[in-house]
């Protein structure tokens, strides 16, 4: 494999730590030109020096002249805010890891698509949010798009071209989060300490909070709906607490296949990166018969009525993915910083819908600038529910 140049888009997360852990271990493979963050300099500026990135970017502009300081003498291109962002994105590279958390991450990574060349996509919010916009881009620019979520990568690596046609399901698999067994009672009275810490996976916080109350689940539902050639009724969910079975896929003929690996997301990553070869990772092999069984069952969607919301959003589509995004992106943070409870987050979301599409309608947005206004609307309207 030809030594591939790497823009990482989110680096000081938990993915684009994952991605520069890989990076590092293949140096012979990947090279960095840009590295970006929101507002964690020092780290940035340690990564950018440590892979000789050719730019580095922080996304809050009052921290340029701190991030400036913090790589001088370096040579390193420094900029700051959205447009460093979108310009950080727009450098040619052969691969772009995707991995912003949120809508923040819809603009850089478009500008990536613009390159034409190969986006890995951690960021499934740019789906939710402006997933007809965000594809028809991909297909102007003949972009490869690879899928890094491991249920997404799993899907993707159970289909080929020509067994496209004859796919009956698609079944996501969902862990269940750390509240699987939950009550409704016990579910009213958890923390963020404890919402954070999921059984299995290591994530940052806002998709470990989407985890708990599986709202995660619902926004893949739709992300799936954007990157496989199925139907809205053609995509299930099903609860595997394991962890192991990523995915599957169910054909016309009865031929159900899965992809099997350890929760460790350096595997959907290091697809993204080397596909259609595959490259070593420090993942540790599967020891089935250790791990000796495998459980299934059916998701609840009374106590995780995000399932619902999301389903729903993905059925009207229109306006409503983008709203339900931003009121669920806001709810995580509320329930983080304590001003609502864990089952307050869908009902908050519910509330905002509804309020929101009063004023606004349930047109579909016609343009990128009309998602992120959507977006921020939708903002405004929470903070005037006054809970922010
Ligand atoms: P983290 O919170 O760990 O990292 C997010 C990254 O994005 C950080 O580099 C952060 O910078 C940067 N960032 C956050 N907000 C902004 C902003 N407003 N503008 C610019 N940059 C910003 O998230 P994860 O790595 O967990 O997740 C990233 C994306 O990948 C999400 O969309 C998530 O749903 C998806 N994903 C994550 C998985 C996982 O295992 N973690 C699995 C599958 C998908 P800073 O550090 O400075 O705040």
């Amino acid at each position: 494999m030809s030594q591939k140049y790497l823009t990482v888009l989110g680096a000081t997360g938990s993915i684009g730590s994952n991605t520069l852990d890989l990076v590092a271990r293949n140096s012979d493979k990947y090279e960095i030109e840009a590295l970006t963050a929101n507002q964690n300099v020092d780290e940035l500026a340690e990564l950018a020096r440590k892979f000789n990135a050719k730019m580095a970017v922080i996304g809050l502009e009052s921290l340029y002249s701190d991030l400036k300081a913090a790589l001088s003498g370096t040579g390193i291109e420094v900029a700051a805010g959205n447009q460093g962002l979108v310009e950080a994105a727009s450098r040619p590279v052969d691969i772009t890891m995707a991995c912003i958390m949120g809508a923040a991450g819809l603009r850089p990574t478009l500008a990536a698509v613009k390159l034409g060349n190969r986006v890995a996509l951690a960021n499934k919010e740019c789906l939710v949010a402006a997933g007809s916009l965000f594809m028809s881009e991909v297909s102007k620019y003949d972009t490869e798009l690879l899928p890094v979520d491991s249920e997404h990568s799993a899907i993707f690596q159970a289909l080929d071209d020509s067994s496209k046609r004859n796919i009956e399901k698609i079944i996501l698999t969902a862990s269940g989060g750390p509240f699987r067994t939950f009550s409704l009672e016990e579910l009213k009275h958890v923390t963020p300490a404890q919402a954070l810490k999921h059984p299995n996976w290591s994530m940052g916080r806002k998709i470990s909070i989407d985890s708990a109350t599986m709202m995660n689940k619902g926004l893949e539902l739709i992300e799936a709906l954007y990157l496989f050639p199925v139907g809205p009724e053609q995509l299930d969910i099903v609860i595997h607490p394991q962890s192991i079975i990523h995915s599957l896929v169910s054909y016309i003929d009865g031929s159900v296949i899965a992809q099997l690996g350890a929760p460790d997301m350096r595997t959907p990553i290091a697809y993204s990166l080397s596909w259609p070869e595959r490259i070593n990772t420090p993942v540790e092999q599967l020891d089935l018969a250790k791990i000796a069984s495998l459980s299934f069952e059916a998701p609840d969607e009374t106590r995780f009525p995000a399932i619902k919301l999301a389903r729903q959003a993905m059925l009207q589509g229109g306006n409503m993915p983008a709203i339900m995004n931003a009121a669920n992106e806001i709810a995580v943070e509320s329930f983080l910083c304590g001003k609502l409870s864990f089952m307050e987050i869908p009902a908050f979301c519910e509330r905002v819908i509804e309020t929101i599409q009063v004023q606004i309608g349930d047109k579909s947005p016609l343009s990128v600038e009309e998602v992120l206004e959507i977006d921020h609307s939708t903002r405004i309207m929470a903070q005037s529910l006054n809970i922010m």
